[in-house]
Formats: structure tokens, C-alpha cells, sequence
């Protein structure tokens, strides 16, 4: 007889399979854009002060906007995190006074203040007069057209996309709805900038939001595109008189992208872009994984072990706090690093509620390293995610899984 491990596995078989597929096919594109580009060992050499002629930094600009089809990209260590990169963009084409729609309802908890949901910063949008509309929030995969539509008015300068969750419990956007929203949006007024928050959603399908005409993108070094290699950072990718003015404003007004230091980071950077369609398809195997065996007792999974995926997190109700907290405590037992650390719930900046985290890995918060978080609120979703490779992200699976089913 087979075991419930195998007997998961063979259900996921094709998805499996597709996931492999995908992984081959970006794997060419980054390789050809590294090949195009001419990536050599010389670029991994640094310079120091201004870094006017910073060959490494400009070569992971150029490869990355050649990998997310953008005209241009910043990536840089001066953006700290994806927070920060989302922050930076919004702030940076978001004129003042005008009026911004999120299509995907409430945007992730770390950016309300650059928005103005809450707090009173003087660099909020809020600050700056934008107004701003939300849709409802989401509960399928399937963006309502006709109410974004019917948000923005002739001053809206800015639609605003969230791909993945976050800690909400619906699936990721696919490609083809953002596809789908920035034709009906730029149907209406073709001035209006798509945005799209991208974080966990690289290389999970195989066209990124700028290849389906967002006009910038923004994302963590630390998630899916870093591969787990790289050691900070963050991106925007996109047209290039906005990528330059995100440059503008990271640096300063006529700086822009001609200076700033990769500090040493360019060999990191472009070892993890190269492996990262590898580690997204290891880590997507692992959420169909988890999903598929939790549902296989009755927990409620969102996605579904054989549900289109367009990001790698994997949330489960646990229902329970007990073994909200269990199953925290396990993914961390099983990490690599710190397996010894006990989980506690506690206040993160950016957050309303106690957020417990289970983060054993090397780069420290990188999710695209095996994690597991959760808001501690009813009714109990962890967020689970990443996996350098699919063994210990599956291990760890069936270890959380025996102790919370073990647990009364
Ligand atoms: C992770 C994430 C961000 C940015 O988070 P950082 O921790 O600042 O990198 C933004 N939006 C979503 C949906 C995310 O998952």
C-alpha cells in the first residue's frame, strides 16, 4: 500500500510537472539575459565612494529588466525591503492631489502608512493630498472590472495591484487578470499607471506583470527573485522615465541611478537570480504539498493542493491558537538555523496584531527560505512558504503536520 505521502504526491504529478516546465523555461530566459548581457567574473569586483562606474550595479539593472520585461530597473541594497520598494514607487509617481484606486482591496498591512490608513507621516500620501478608493476585498482569484471601473475618476493617476494574499486567505492574481485589468483600465484613460506589488509572485508563471503592460513592478531581493542567495535588497522594474523617477527620489533629483554603491552584493544577486526558477518550482511543490495533506484531514487551504497558483504561500486554518502556535514551533524546529528558538507571538513594526514567526534561515526573514507566519487572529491561518528545496520543505510539512494532528 502506498503511504499517504506518496499516494499526495501522485495526485500533484502533473502540477509537478508544469512546475518543472516553468522552472526550465524562466531558467533559459535568465540565462539568455545573462549571456546577452555578458555577465563576467570582473563584474563582481567593487569600487568604492560614489560608484560612478559601478559595472556590476549597472549589469543586475540591465539583466533584471530584461528577465521582468521592463525598459529599465532599480536594484539596489539602499532599498531595504519590499515595503520599501512599494513605498518608494508609490511615492514616486503618485502625483499630488490626485487619486489612487487599489483594485485589490486592502494592500498589505506594512504599506497603510505610506499611504496614510494610519499613522500621520509627513511622507504619507495621505500627506501629499492623495485621495484613495479600495475595492472590496478579494475572495477569489478574479479581479471585479466593473468596480475598478467605476472608481476612477478624471483624476486618478495611479491602479494599484496586489498579487499575492498577504495575510489575507484568498489566492494570488494570475498573470492573464492583470493582463485583463490593465487593457480594461487603459481602455478608459491611457495615462493611468498600473502598480503591481509582486512580492512572492516572481517566477511562479511565466510572464511577469510588465510583460502583460503594469508599468512598474515592485519586489523583494529576499523572496522568490533572490533566490535565497541574495542577502538584501529590493527591485522595481518597468518604464523607464518612472524607474528614474523612483531613482531620483532614492538618491536624489539628478542623481538618479548613476551612483550608489552594490557594496560587493552583484555575485549574490546573480547567483540567486540564476537559481531562483528552481527554488520558486521547489517551493511551490512544497505549498501543493502541504496543501494537499492538511485538506486530506479537513483543514480549510487556500489555495487548493490542485488550484492554479500565481504566488507560493500556502495558508491553512488551524483554528485554533494552540495549534497555530504548535505548527509555528515545528517549521522553526525543523529549520537550519536557530532550530533551537522557540516561536512567541509578538508586535512587528508594520503590523496591528501579535504576528508570530517561523524563520530558521540564513538570510535572516527571508521567506523564500522555509517559513511559516501567522497574525494572531480567528480563525488561525498560518502562512507558509518558501523552501530552498522541495525535500525540507515537504519534511517539515509532514512534521508540522504529525504534531498538530498529534496534538488534542
Ligand atoms: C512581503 C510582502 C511585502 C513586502 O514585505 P517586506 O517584508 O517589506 O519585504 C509586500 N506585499 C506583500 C503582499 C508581501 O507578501
Amino acid at each position: 500500500m502506498k503511504s499517504l505521502y506518496t499516494e499526495i504526491e501522485s495526485r500533484l504529478s502533473d502540477l509537478f510537472q508544469k512546475a518543472d516546465d516553468t522552472a526550465l523555461y524562466l531558467t533559459e530566459r535568465v540565462l539568455n539575459s545573462m549571456r546577452e548581457n555578458r555577465l563576467s567574473d570582473r563584474h563582481f569586483a567593487w569600487n568604492t565612494g560614489y560608484g560612478y562606474d559601478d559595472e556590476g550595479r549597472r549589469i543586475v539593472e540591465s539583466i533584471y529588466a530584461s528577465v521582468f520585461g521592463g525598459e529599465s530597473a532599480l536594484v539596489r541594497t539602499q532599498i531595504v525591503s519590499g515595503t520599501h520598494a512599494i513605498s518608494l514607487a508609490l511615492r514616486s509617481v503618485v502625483k499630488p492631489n490626485s487619486h489612487l484606486v487599489f483594485a485589490t482591496g486592502m494592500p498589505y498591512d506594512t504599506i497603510h502608512k505610506t499611504i496614510g490608513i494610519s499613522g500621520d507621516s509627513p511622507f504619507s500620501l495621505k500627506a501629499m493630498g492623495v485621495r484613495f478608493d479600495f475595492c472590496k476585498p478579494m475572495v477569489t482569484n478574479k479581479i471585479d472590472q466593473a468596480e475598478v471601473l467605476s472608481k476612477i475618476s478624471s483624476d486618478t493617476g495611479v491602479v494599484y495591484i496586489q498579487r499575492s494574499g498577504g495575510y489575507d486567505f484568498r489566492p494570488a492574481i494570475g498573470i492573464d487578470e492583470i493582463k485583463s485589468l490593465v487593457r480594461v483600465v487603459k481602455d478608459k484613460n491611457p495615462n493611468i499607471l498600473v502598480l503591481v506589488d509582486n512580492c512572492y509572485g516572481e517566477f511562479v508563471e511565466r510572464e511577469e506583470p510588465n510583460h502583460v503592460g503594469a508599468d512598474l513592478v515592485c519586489g523583494s531581493l529576499i523572496k522568490n527573485p533572490g533566490g535565497g542567495l541574495a542577502l538584501s535588497g529590493g527591485y522595481i522594474t518597468g518604464r523607464e522615465d518612472l524607474v528614474n523617477l523612483c531613482a531620483d527620489n532614492l538618491t536624489a533629483p539628478g542623481l538618479g541611478k548613476g551612483l550608489g554603491l552594490s557594496f560587493g552584493t552583484v555575485r549574490s544577486v546573480m547567483q540567486g537570480l540564476f537559481l531562483a526558477p528552481g527554488v520558486v518550482a521547489s517551493s511551490l511543490k512544497g505549498a501543493m504539498f502541504a496543501a494537499e495533506l492538511f485538506e486530506s484531514a479537513g483543514y480549510k487551504v487556500c489555495p487548493r493542493g490542485l488550484d492554479f497558483r500565481s504566488d507560493i504561500i500556502q495558508s491553512i486554518e488551524l483554528a485554533s491558537e494552540e495549534k497555530l502556535k504548535e505548527f509555528c514551533r515545528i517549521i522553526q524546529g525543523y529549520s537550519p538555523v536557530d532550530s533551537f528558538v522557540e516561536p512567541v507571538p509578538g508586535p512587528l513594526p508594520g503590523y496591528d496584531v501579535d504576528v508570530i514567526m517561523a524563520a530558521g534561515t540564513f538570510v535572516q526573514g527571508a521567506s523564500i527560505e522555509l517559513s511559516a507566519d501567522a497574525p494572531l487572529k480567528e480563525p488561525y491561518p498560518v502562512y507558509l512558504q518558501g523552501g530552498l528545496n522541495y525535500y525540507h520543505a515537504k519534511l517539515a510539512a509532514i512534521k508540522a503536520f504529525e504534531a498538530v494532528e498529534a496534538f488534542v
